[in-house]
């Protein structure tokens, strides 16, 4: 099972299609004292690679963040496994609203400094001082209320696609960036106003919720187990949903919907459009919006130079990246000046001249 790990995507893909098995994509987290990560990290390894778990896992000495795909045969076995250990035992588990065999293609378990890079110093406050956690049906009730505040905890390429009704959406890069931004923007409510913030599954809130407690904040919330956790709760509670378009996510599955409608906009003509893509040059890799006419006119690229150069031969792209770093740019999506933008009604004309073949 070791080798799995060092065939291509498609060749995994097809290892996963030729099994025919369903998986459950599921994530979760725990803030604790790992005393040595790298011991801990090769007890999960073997087992999990024992039972087929593939995904996404960062352990640090203050905990774990984990984001997997467990076959559905093996949950039990997984789960007693988790239970076992004891800081991991009864860890909620957050399990995704739509699945997808291939949400995770490889088993990567790594060593990190944190398990979220919050740009925060260490020891400056009191990480266990967290907020009050709320379910779904609490923070319906709290969102409501006029004295509430209600802050998304994510970053802008994430909220910009799905969001709570009436939320604040930082437009920022970084968790880091948002903290001072949200403080700066509250910080004349610091003890009247009730800040709920919410984030993907929960692990951002508990650190931020921690953060404006050491600040000054007085009333402070999470929504507990994040978006995931609330439309599952949403549905099998018959609750409103305040949800509106996608929860983005850090699989390959991108995104999850929760409600039907497009909030964002094709980057490049402006179009309804919410599903993100990576520019198909690999040596750009630039995430961003692209409807489906924009994807036929630029070749899947994110502007006419990167189209270019995808249509090149594959060994002539390698020279051409060869010295140049892998970009670390791929999330400043809309923030580039390198998109190639359109007026959509041109574009239309111009598809519609297009031959078809
Ligand atoms: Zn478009
Ligand atoms: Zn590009």
């Amino acid at each position: 099972m070791q080798l799995y790990n060092n065939l291509s995507n498609n060749e995994r893909k097809n290892l996963l299609k030729e099994a025919g098995k369903d998986r459950l994509t599921i994530s979760f987290y725990k803030y604790a004292k790992i005393g040595n990560p790298e011991i801990f990290r090769n007890h999960l390894f073997l087992f999990w690679n024992s039972i087929d778990v593939l995904g996404r896992i960062y352990v640090a000495h203050e905990g774990i963040n984990a984001q997997l795909s467990v076959p559905a045969d093996n949950f039990d076995e997984f789960k007693n496994h988790l239970d076992s250990i004891i800081f991991l035992k009864d860890v909620r588990l957050n399990i995704a609203i739509e699945q997808d065999i291939f949400s995770f293609l490889k088993l990567k378990v790594k060593v990190r400094k944190k398990i979220v890079s919050d740009g925060l110093d260490e020891g400056v406050f009191d990480v266990t001082d967290i907020g009050t956690h709320v379910n779904a049906d609490e923070f319906n009730q709290l969102v409501e209320d006029q004295d509430t505040v209600l802050v998304d905890m994510r970053n802008h390429y994430e909220s910009e696609i799905g969001h709570f009704k009436n939320a604040i959406t930082p437009d920022v890069d970084t968790f880091r960036d948002s903290l001072d931004l949200i403080e700066e923007q509250l910080k004349e409510h610091k003890k009247t106003k009730k800040l709920v913030m919410y984030c993907t599954g929960g692990i951002r809130c508990e650190k931020a919720s921690a953060y404006y407690k050491h600040k000054g904040f007085k009333k402070v919330y999470q929504l507990e187990g994040g978006i995931i956790n609330y439309a599952r709760q949403v549905k099998s509670q018959g609750l409103e949903n305040k949800f509106i378009g996608k929860n983005f996510v850090f699989d390959e599955r991108r995104s999850e919907k929760i409600s039907d409608d497009i909030i964002a906009n094709c980057h490049q003509c402006g179009a309804p459009a919410d599903v993100h893509v990576n520019c198909a040059n690999e040596a750009c890799h630039l995430l961003f919006i692209q409807c489906e006419a924009c994807k036929i006119e630029m070749d899947s690229c994110c502007s006419s130079n990167c189209k270019e150069i995808n249509s090149l031969p594959y060994q002539q792209q390698k020279l051409l990246r060869k010295g140049q770093g892998n970009s670390n740019d791929i999330f400043k999506k809309g923030r580039t000046n390198n998109i190639t933008t359109f007026n959509k009604n041109e574009l239309l004309v111009k598809l519609s001249k297009a031959p078809l073949w």
